[in-house]
């Protein structure tokens, strides 16, 4: 049997794209050392599907552990989700960034080169894109890192463009994901932060659902429509539905691409925190308050290269978002605790 791995696959979108893959025929292994995560993400994922999904505890930085996966299950192609994510915490702890994300990435593709598997769904971000001066952001955009933890996507991203370079039948995506929100429409799983959210989405959800009393909206004073920073939400099936083309498309063409997964839509915190109340009818109360350091105001894709090269383009709504994202919350205040 042959298999795609999943490095990080219980977490938030790692969880979410395991389901897609088995519904569209692949077997799927996860490989997470539950640094922030929990294995009930993946008990969740097994029980709204038939076909067995095999989950593995292990850190990518451990060539041994990689070795012995490989040896036991033929796997054809990674998907690679594992990382730290959290921008200021990248900024306390620098060396922690940069030996999970840099060196687990260096790790995990010499181990893939020894048991020669070549093909490679990288998650990367907009981040990379820095502060653009344009919008919408075509992945021709230069690219720069502010903080750690984009520096770290960025090196990585250079790193595999350099693999490419020398040996040429590998195939790598590297794919941008834009401001991934929502749940699966079952309301099993879904993004279940630890501590303090500091995304937007997860903050919104946790106030109107009680657990804190406020949302605290970084600036209005910013050059865009209502004031609040605009950025480019995406429903988190829509890009695990991306990741499956992306292998598809792996599997006919050799090289390195970038590609956006974003919607080419942005909607600013007001928008958001609009919709989250009108559509599900609850109140989310919020002030003002200074901008956050190392924010941007304005950030979405261009998302054309994604549909010309692997026939995907994002179609949920803001309200499937905002709806989704709320039935995950409502029904699991405590996220998979
Ligand atoms: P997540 O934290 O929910 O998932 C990452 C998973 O990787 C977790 O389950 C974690 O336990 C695991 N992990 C971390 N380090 C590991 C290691 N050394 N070995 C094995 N497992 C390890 O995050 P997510 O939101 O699902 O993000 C997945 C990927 O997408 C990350 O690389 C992230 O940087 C990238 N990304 C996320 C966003 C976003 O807003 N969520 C945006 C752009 C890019
Ligand atoms: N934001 C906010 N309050 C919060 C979290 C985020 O006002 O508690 C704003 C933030 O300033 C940005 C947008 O929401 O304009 C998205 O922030 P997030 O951290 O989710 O994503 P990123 O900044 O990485 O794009």
């Amino acid at each position: 049997m042959e298999y795609i791995l999943l490095t990080g696959g219980a977490g938030y979108i790692g969880s979410h794209t395991a389901l897609e893959l088995v519904n569209a025929g692949f077997n799927v292994i996860s490989f997470d050392n539950y640094s922030n995560s929990s294995t009930e993400a993946l008990n969740r994922v097994q029980q709204l599907t038939d076909k067995k999904i095999i989950s593995i505890e292990g850190d990518i930085r451990d060539p041994e552990a990689l070795r012995q996966l490989f040896t036991h299950y033929k796997v054809t192609a990674v998907v690679h989700f594992a990382g730290l994510k959290a921008v200021g915490e990248s900024t306390q702890y620098p060396l922690h960034y940069y030996d999970n994300n840099v060196t687990g990435t260096v790790t995990l593709c010499q181990v893939m080169r020894e048991f020669k598997i070549k093909k490679l769904v990288f998650s990367s971000s907009a981040t990379v894109y820095g502060d653009a001066k344009q919008v919408p952001i075509p992945e021709t955009t230069p690219r720069s890192a502010t903080n750690p933890y984009g520096q770290s996507k960025l090196m990585i991203e250079h790193i595999l463009e350099d693999l490419v370079a020398a040996e040429p039948d590998w195939a790598i995506s590297l794919l941008r994901y834009f401001n991934p929100v929502g749940a699966h429409h079952s309301g099993r799983i879904g993004e279940d932060p630890n501590g303090i959210p500091n995304n937007l989405m997860p903050f919104i959800s946790q106030v109107a659902v009680g657990k804190r009393d406020q949302l605290s909206v970084f600036g209005n004073n910013y050059p865009t429509p209502d004031g609040t920073g605009v950025r480019d939400y995406i429903h988190v099936v829509d890009l695990a539905l991306g990741h499956v083309k992306a292998l598809q498309y792996l599997n006919k063409n050799n090289g390195i691409t970038a590609i956006n997964l974003g919607t080419g839509v942005g909607y600013s915190v007001l928008d958001m925190v609009n919709a989250f109340s009108q559509v599900n009818k609850v109140a989310v109360p919020y002030q003002i308050v200074p901008r956050r350091p190392g924010d941007i105001a304005t950030c979405y894709a261009q998302p054309d290269k994604a549909a010309t090269l692997l026939g995907w383009r994002a179609e949920k709504t803001l309200e499937d978002m905002v709806r989704d994202s709320w039935h995950w919350q409502s029904t699991n205040p405590n996220g998979y605790n």
